[in-house]
């Protein structure tokens, strides 16, 4: 399999060789028939659980159906879903269907540009982000990023227009009369799981609708009751301006979404070939009805409470390596003592066959299924504990 990736691929990611062929909720199996505790879900994607019966049913009959269109002919679950974003959420608002977060994060800025253009007598067109942020991989999304090790020469030039701030305070002395928005994740992800106060936040909110500058919220990672809440901005009780969800939301099938309050496009200013299709909205649609019927049963609840008790014993247990559990609902890490102890952990946690994943310069960053059970948290931190018994002495 070495041989035909690399001959093959384009080798933009350091990979991990390993054949998975088959996953059940939280655990996968490779070709050799051994089991992996999957701690990652796909980066926070399969929010279900791998081969969830009620999606992959969902998904069969949809495909046995229709799986595409096109945009310029209505699409049930689209609108359906859209519906359901809406009602989750508890914001008034429309949803514009995309196929990834960066694309989703692209058009949220497309809105913002327009929004500038067309309101106020100037145009304003500068948004800004925050340091360590992450926003997604396309040109502009990459320089949206606040991470100066991500806009390397090669892709330049970038699109002007992005300003960084250090942190929420210094989002005020970074404003002018050309800013029309701030884009902000409230759990930085990528950067290693770094959530805001939730009293700042507010603050802030309040701050920009009298300034009538936008607020973004990136909930690519967040969103889709990763936090405990449909999204991170009701646990965090704001109403931003725009938000956008991804990776959770189609449970492994791709999607973007872009869901505003604000009325600013029009036919013809954006569009998708794929976004919004029968396929990825019925997968939208299927995984919003099982994670709030779970959230509504008390088990989400249960699960991130057993989940924090067990980082916290592993924190307590191992104070020479870890210095802290950060994170909120199923977006957790371990902060290690040092980017050499994050390598360890992560190269030996593959052999003792629990999935992990590495955030920041020094973060063990766990995004497990949503709907993980408490046999596949406890199989987890057994054999994720065997290396930090191997590494502690
Ligand atoms: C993963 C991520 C993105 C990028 O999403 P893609 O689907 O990879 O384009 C953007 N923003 C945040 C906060 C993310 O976690």
């Amino acid at each position: 399999m070495e041989n035909l990736d690399k001959q093959y691929v384009l080798p933009t990611y350091a990979r991990n060789y390993i054949n998975f062929v088959k996953g059940s909720n939280a655990t996968l199996f490779d070709e050799n028939g051994n089991d992996y505790i999957d701690f990652t879900s796909g980066i926070g994607v399969v929010s279900v659980g791998h081969s969830n019966e009620r999606l992959s049913n969902a998904l069969c009959e949809q495909a046995k159906n229709i799986i595409h269109i096109s945009n310029l002919y209505y699409i049930e679950p689209q609108a359906k879903l859209a519906k359901k974003i809406a009602e989750l959420s508890g914001i008034e608002g429309k949803t514009f269907f995309a196929n990834s977060g960066a694309e989703a994060n692209e058009g949220a800025l497309k809105i913002a540009r327009k929004y500038g253009e067309v309101n106020g007598e100037i145009k304003r067109y500068k948004v800004i982000t925050l340091k360590n942020s992450f926003h997604g991989r396309t040109i502009t999304t990459v320089k949206a990023t606040g991470q100066e090790k991500m806009h390397t020469s090669y892709f330049g030039p970038y699109p002007d227009g992005f300003v960084y701030a250090d942190d929420i305070a210094d989002i005020y002395n970074k404003i002018d009369n050309k800013t029309v928005a701030v884009m902000m994740e409230l759990i930085q992800g990528e950067g290693g799981v770094y959530p805001f106060d939730k009293e700042e936040v507010q603050k802030l909110a309040d701050e920009l609708k009298k300034r009538d500058i936008l607020l973004i919220i990136d909930e690519v990672q967040t969103g889709v009751y990763r936090t405990g809440e449909f999204l991170a901005s009701n646990l965090y009780e704001i109403k931003p301006d725009i938000i956008t969800m991804a990776k959770g939301l189609g449970g492994g099938v791709p999607i973007g979404a872009i869901f505003t309050t604000l009325d600013v496009l029009s036919p013809g200013d954006h569009g998708s070939t794929f976004g919004g299709n029968y396929l990825s909205t019925r997968a939208g649609l299927e995984v919003c009805d099982i994670l709030e019927e779970y959230k509504n049963s008390g088990k989400l609840d249960e699960n991130f409470i057993y989940f924090e008790e067990k980082l916290n014993e592993i924190a307590k247990k191992y104070p020479k390596l870890f210095e802290e559990v950060a994170g909120l609902g199923m977006m957790r890490a371990l902060r290690c003592r040092g980017s050499e102890v994050q390598d360890i952990i992560y190269k030996e946690a593959h052999n003792e066959k629990v999935l992990v994943l590495k955030a920041g310069r020094n973060s063990i960053r766990f995004l497990p299924p949503l709907t993980i059970t408490k046999d596949e948290i406890k199989e987890g931190f057994d054999r994720f504990e065997k290396v930090l018994k191997r590494i502690n002495d």
